[in-house]
């Protein structure tokens, strides 16, 4: 697995929005699982009443932590997810609302474009009046392809930066590919072109070729959907159409790796020169299609997923034209549905919001208007937001925990006994070459598209554009290391490990992971271990696959990478064991370089958390020890709960294990057993010997 990083954050926010790049039909998901309110204001300092002493720490650490909250809590019809910091969020969105509103009264450029394309938005009547004209010309050209030859063009002029392997873990799109820019795994002073395989619009090849009932239930409802969809937009004979559509995507999905072997870098780490595609991919007509993405002055790229190209490929020549013209429609309507008029985000609302995610009430159209904002202009917005919320004091405390935690892991990577002195030696070289961008980057990126205050369908189109222009002029150059890839509104946190480097956006330095007033315990509990997480993906799983300077070069001897293999096995059948429903358990595989992160990076929040002590005893809070209070803040952090097909969406298509899960990670933890006295007959003990214990 790799590395990676996301949506660390109990907040699904930045999926969302990073989906509602790729996806215009997430931004449905996008605000549904952003939350809201039941409870006062909840910072990190450990809340009471939140818990149930009624159940034994030892057996169920989750529900003694957060159990009174969870039956407390009533999910809202328009959720999919809540947590106790959902008021938290609800009053993030509002501060970004009211800074989009405020753009409108400024003059400025950058403020003008932020309003504008927040208008083009909130304008009903006028997306109403349109109905689906923006999107007819592009109907006409598709409709217009009459040989594979053009076919191939149109397939080119899809092609967009809407994918990223290692920041993001997005390895697919819902074009035929996508492409990520990002150092070289064997040149990364410089960046290069990455290509991912694409196609399907269902989240992940499981939803077309599983046979569980539920899934099953899922694929009739999409072909329902692409139907609707058809029909709403005036193709004749819908339901045949839709049948066709479902069968191609099906077949694509069949080419499609595995959420796990896509984690796996050294199985991506294929270049093919640009010549190499017509013999290893036969099938489409790669010239034309390279021509039309302005891409066919490029000498090679990295084929993520190579049989998948060569699967794709093939399909593109052996399955009918008429088929593929109508996938290029349906993908097309799709890509913009949720802005058109009322009956088609309806429609989007009904497939992606109800069935998809249990949501049965759609958000207000100004939160999935912030969103929209917010996912197309993030650093114009970006600008604001860290002008009005983020004060120069939480950087100055959020870098002195950053240097803590460095120094636990400097410390407890020397006291290693396993690893060789030469593999300490280059993960310390790692961790001192480790950028830690905090709050917002250095350099400001534009989204250089011209934004229109009448025209939804456009600015999302040349957003789209534009994105993917500046991503491709920057293949060849020299790569910026302080390069963020997440803006500073975004509640999250991401380690990019081509690049050797970390970012924690100003939105998540806020309660409810930190809080310059609350207790030390509860801080390193929440944001500690967050932090702690982010900097063991440099050493973990995928960060051994690159060194210092970010190149794809194994650092580990032979010896220690075996003894961690062995204990990540340990990790592996511990998450296997975890069934969330009788059909479904979580994949231990998949989530193993999560499940690393979480481990070493609660026991080093809590040696920093100890180390920040320095030397004085923790004070008490509402009876709870300072031990107790670190981890049962860590427990609240994850405090969250979902609607059971958007857990069983996130158990298939997350590389993170589910918020409820990633608690037990405590019982790893030698210090955990002895603050709460957990004893061998309760249900999350484990012999000293079966905790698993990586760094
Ligand atoms: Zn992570």
């Amino acid at each position: 697995m790799l590395i990676h990083l996301i949506v660390e954050s109990s907040l699904k926010a930045t999926r969302i929005s990073l989906r509602f790049l790729t996806c215009s039909a997430v931004i449905l998901l996008a605000a549904s699982a952003l939350s809201q309110q039941t409870s006062p204001a909840h910072g990190p300092a450990v809340v009471p009443s939140y818990m149930d002493r009624a159940v034994r720490p030892g057996d169920e650490f989750y529900l003694y932590a957060n159990g009174t909250w969870e039956k407390n809590t009533e999910m809202r019809p328009d959720r999919a997810f809540e947590s106790p910091a959902s008021d938290i969020y609800d009053q993030h969105e509002q501060q970004l609302q009211n800074l989009i509103t405020e753009a409108a009264k400024a003059n400025d450029a950058n403020s003008r474009r932020i309003a504008d394309l927040y208008r083009s938005y909130m304008d009903e009547a006028a997306i109403e009046a349109a109905g689906i004209k923006p999107l007819q010309s592009q109907l006409k050209v598709i409709a217009s392809v009459a040989d594979k030859h053009q076919l191939a063009r149109a397939l080119g002029e899809t092609l967009r930066a809407d994918v990223d392997a290692l920041n993001m873990t997005n390895f697919h799109t819902e074009n035929l590919f996508g492409m990520w820019v990002a150092p070289g795994f064997d040149d990364s002073d410089h960046y290069h072109a990455y290509l991912m395989q694409g196609g399907i619009v269902l989240p992940d090849r499981e939803y077309y070729l599983s046979d569980s009932p539920d899934m099953r239930d899922i694929h009739t409802k999409y072909e329902q959907h692409v139907a609707a969809i058809l029909k709403l937009a005036g193709l004749d004979d819908p339901d045949v159409r839709a049948k066709r559509i479902l069968a191609l995507e099906h077949a694509i999905a069949q080419t499609h790796w595995t959420l796990a072997e896509d984690n796996d870098v050294h199985k991506a780490n294929n270049i093919w020169k640009i010549g190499d595609f017509a013999t290893k991919a036969p099938g489409l007509e790669w010239n034309e299609y390279f021509r039309a993405a302005g891409l066919d002055k490029q000498s090679s790229f990295y084929v993520w997923q190579p049989s998948a190209f060569t699967g794709e490929s093939a399909l593109v020549a052996s399955m009918p034209l008429e088929d593929w013209k109508d996938w290029l429609a349906f993908h097309a309507l799709e890509q913009y549905a949720s802005v058109l008029p009322k009956a088609f985000a309806d429609e989007e609302f009904s497939f992606w919001g109800k069935t998809l995610n249990g949501v049965s009430v759609q958000q207000p159209r100004w939160r999935r208007g912030v969103a929209l904002v917010d996912g197309h202009l993030p650093s114009e917005l970006g600008r604001l937001y860290v002008q009005r919320h983020f004060p120069p004091e939480v950087k100055a405390q959020v870098q002195a925990m950053v240097s803590n935690l460095i120094a636990v892991y400097r410390q407890r990577l020397q006291g290693i006994t396993w690893m060789a002195p030469s593999t300490k030696s280059q993960a310390i070289a790692k961790l001192d070459a480790l950028y830690v961008g905090i709050g917002y980057p250095d350099r400001w990126e534009e989204e250089n598209f011209d934004v229109k205050p009448d025209d939804i369908v456009g600015n999302l189109s040349r957003s789209r554009q534009a994105k993917y222009l500046r991503e491709r002029a920057l293949i060849g150059t020299t790569v910026d290391r302080k390069r963020w890839c997440m803006a500073p509104q975004t509640i999250n946190a991401v380690n990019l490990p081509l690049q050797d480097a970390l970012n924690f956006p100003a939105a998540i330095l806020q309660v409810p992971s930190f809080d310059a007033h609350a207790p030390l315990a509860a801080n390193y509990g929440a944001i500690g271990a967050v932090i702690g997480h982010e900097i063991s993906h440099t050493f973990d799983s995928e960060g051994s696959a690159f060194d210092a300077k970010g190149r794809l070069r194994n650092w580990w001897t032979k010896d220690d990478f075996a003894h961690f293999n062995a204990v990540a096995a340990r990790l592996v059948a511990q998450y296997d064991a975890y069934k969330p429903f009788p059909d479904l358990a979580l994949n231990g595989k998949q989530t193993l370089a999560e499940n690393i992160a979480d481990d070493a990076g609660l026991a080093a929040a809590y040696d920093a958390y100890k180390a920040s002590l320095k030397g004085q005893a923790a004070p008490e809070q509402d009876g709870f020890t300072g031990d107790q209070q670190f981890y049962i803040a860590y427990a609240q952090s994850w405090a969250a709960k979902m609607r059971p097909s958007a857990l069983r969406n996130e158990i298939l298509t997350d590389t993170h294990s589910p918020d409820h899960w990633r608690v037990f990670e405590a019982r790893n933890q030698n210090e955990w057993y002895k603050a709460f006295e957990v004893k061998p007959d309760e249900k999350l003990y484990l012999a000293p010997n079966e905790r698993v214990q990586i760094w």
